[in-house]
């Protein structure tokens, strides 16, 4: 069982983040954020994929300005990702955004940092400190390096801009693309601060190796208790982060979701499951219900793993076994397997959804 790192509690519109509340799935567009259209279709996309928060870069002038028409045909909350703009900061504030990133030591003078805050604080809107170990401060890169302690003293630079002007609504990440020094840069953090934190390997990679990367650095922080908000950052369609983000948490018991059991085939295999399993595994993707589902190759052992699942198919030549709570319930062809299991599933989710 884990024990969760007791936070600050802020608030993303309605999403809790912190404060041991579940830990919140986010990514980020990869439209220009100023082409509506597509961004509003990319923002429904991930939200019904499961991200529970989606951010956009704001990038110039038009992109801050889109948020106000993006704001009225989503609900899924958004935050602003803004680099040195205190104006763009500004303008989405005004437009409705439910969070800004923006690191206040790269915006100017304290005046620029007043003028951000007090827009937040009269909105509620939270802001997250992202500190990257490719762009640590000149002077704390030359005290410390590219390290843990470097990345720690970053942030408690730019927290420190913020409490300066009464401002608690933080959230903090310190992203590397070394897992080594994400992770004990997080470490460090989460006994300094009393802030929620927001995890990520930066630059993980493709989805195959960055997949990798981000489980084990994400993986031992959150088995550490540590964490509250993830983003997995892959090079591919940010559905995909989505996907690894649940999967990744719904390994370490932090997130209700299908679980699916399958086996890797052998010889005895005696039917097509490749593509039952494929398809099995799209049609759990989107839901949220605590239920363990197995597919298997054979009647060998496939009855044992099956029977342990809350429902469970063991293919054989021509039919197959469906088995429910740890009993067979009935056999049936082979041709109808996958619209049998589903079914069984569904009932299954019914129950759940009632009691
Ligand atoms: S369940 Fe059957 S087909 Fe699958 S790996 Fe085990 S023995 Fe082989």
């Amino acid at each position: 069982m884990i024990e969760r790192r007791q936070t600050k509690t802020v608030y993303v519109k309605d999403i809790p983040i912190g404060g041991g509340h579940p830990i919140v799935i986010q990514t980020m567009t990869t439209t220009k954020t100023s082409d509506i259209a597509a961004t509003v279709r990319q923002i429904n996309t991930l939200a019904t994929a499961g991200a529970k928060i989606v951010r956009l870069a704001i990038f110039d002038q038009d992109d801050a300005e889109a948020i106000k028409e993006i704001k009225q045909q989503v609900t899924v909350p958004l935050v602003a990702d803004i680099h040195f703009s205190y104006q763009y900061a500004l303008i989405v504030a005004e437009n409705g955004i439910d969070k800004i990133r923006i690191n206040p030591g790269n915006i100017g003078s304290d005046d620029r940092v007043k003028q951000v805050v007090d827009a937040c604080k009269a909105r509620n809107i939270p802001i997250r400190i992202g500190v990257n170990g490719g762009s640590l401060e000149r002077n704390i890169k030359k005290k410390y390096g590219v390290t843990p302690r470097g990345m720690l003293e970053s942030a408690r630079y730019h927290v420190g801009l913020l409490e300066k002007f009464g401002f608690e609504d933080i959230v903090i990440s310190l992203k590397s693309s070394h897992v080594d020094i994400a992770v004990e840069a997080y470490r460090l953090a989460s006994k300094e601060f009393p802030y929620p934190l927001h995890l990520g390997i930066t630059e993980a990679g493709t989805k195959f190796g960055g997949t990798i990367k981000s489980a084990i650095g994400l993986g031992i922080l959150l088995y550490e208790g540590i964490g509250d908000t993830i983003r997995v950052s892959l090079s591919t369609d940010p559905v995909e982060e989505v996907k690894v983000a649940k999967e990744l948490l719904s390994a370490l018991g932090l997130y209700k979701k299908p679980r699916l059991i399958s086996c890797p085939t052998c010889g005895r295999l005696q039917y097509d499951m490749f593509p039952l399993v494929d398809k099995v595994e799209k049609y759990l993707e989107t839901k949220d219900y605590d239920i363990t589902v197995a597919v298997m190759g054979c009647a060998v052992n496939g009855p044992g793993e099956a029977s342990a699942a809350d429902i469970g198919i063991a293919g054989g030549k021509d039919e197959g076994l469906i088995f429910v709570d740890g009993k067979i319930k009935r056999k049936v062809k082979a041709a109808d397997m996958y619209e049998e299991l589903i079914k069984e599933i569904e009932i299954k989710m019914n129950k759940q959804k009632e009691s």
